[in-house]
């Protein structure tokens, strides 16, 4: 069987890191401050916002959630982050997703200063992550976390075939680089890649980021490799469950992470690490 990532056990020791960092932060009279700014009436959004919004309170940042109506023009949005922007108590800045029709995605991340861009996806900070920069920049908090879980669970990165199942620009893109930047082999799979299956099955390390319940099988998996399943989707029980299936994944693989407990819980004590790095890098 293979050990278990225990990823919400994981957070709980980032999380208390963050805790004591801001803790000494105060000492010296400053104090992290996360915006998370949340649009329209999405269930599962609310339910995200609240979440992100507890844990900041319990480590000591100061959170405030922003709720603008889901008819909010794009031009409203733009001028609520540039006041943020220039609000120099505010450490760390993020736009909820998804958004309504009328909002430009990719125009809000580029809005979003770099230096304040807590979920790392202003063009500014990927280019940083592309091109292996040396700098200190925010990156897209689910890898970031896979990338510690990876570590601490001494997990040989260098030379290892690494495959992303999935080629998102918040989980498979940045994915990738943090693995080809830690000297992985790595390869990109997605919806139109032919026998995908011929490459996960070789892989040393699989991630699998598609929102598909249980694509990934044992069977489609080398022995000993590390699994880490990003997915999170809802069964007909409203069951939370990954994109893996783990009652046959989990005798092949080596390490592996579940769902509940793996992934999840690792995006948000990395989003509150990344608060509390922004804050001491803008010092
Ligand atoms: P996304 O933007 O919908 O991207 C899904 C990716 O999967 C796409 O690149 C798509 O390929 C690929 N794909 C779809 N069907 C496939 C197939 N049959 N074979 C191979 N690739 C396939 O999703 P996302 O935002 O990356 O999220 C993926 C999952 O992770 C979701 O369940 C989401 O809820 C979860 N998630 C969890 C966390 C967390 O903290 N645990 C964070 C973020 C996301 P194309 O590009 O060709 O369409």
């Amino acid at each position: 069987m293979a050990e278990l990532i225990d990823g919400k056990q994981l957070a709980k020791t980032v999380n208390a890191q963050t805790k004591q960092a801001v803790t000494e932060l105060k000492t010296r009279g400053v104090n992290p401050k996360l915006i998370v700014i949340l649009v329209g009436e999405d269930k599962a959004s609310q339910i995200y916002v609240r979440n992100k919004q507890r844990k900041a309170v319990q480590l000591g940042i100061i959170s405030e959630t922003t709720r603008l109506p889901e008819d909010v023009s794009q031009a409203e949005l733009l001028k609520l982050i540039d006041q943020y922007n220039h609000d120099d108590t505010v450490n760390g800045v993020m736009v909820q997703s998804p958004l309504p029709r009328q909002i430009d995605e990719a125009a809000v991340t580029r809005a979003i200063l770099p230096t304040k861009d807590v979920d790392g996806f202003n063009p500014e900070n990927v280019g940083q992550l592309y091109s292996n920069s040396n700098l200190n920049f925010p990156v897209s908090c689910t890898p970031k976390g896979i990338m510690s879980m990876l570590k601490a669970y001494q997990v040989n990165l260098a030379g290892a075939n690494a495959v992303i199942v999935g080629r998102s620009n918040i989980v498979g893109r940045p994915m990738a680089a943090l693995l080809l930047n830690a000297s992985a082999t790595v390869t990109v799979v997605h919806s139109q890649t032919k026998d995908m299956k011929e490459y996960t099955r070789n892989a040393d390390i699989l991630i699998v980021a598609t929102g598909i319940a249980h694509l990934i099988k044992g069977e489609d998996i080398k022995p000993g490799a590390t699994v880490i399943d990003v997915g999170m989707n809802r069964d007909e029980n409203g069951k939370l469950t990954g994109d893996v299936d783990f009652d046959s994944a989990e005798p092949v693989a080596g390490k592996i992470t579940p769902v509940p407990g793996g992934v999840g819980p690792m995006t948000i004590a990395t989003l509150m690490q990344q608060t509390v790095e922004l804050t001491k890098w803008s010092e």
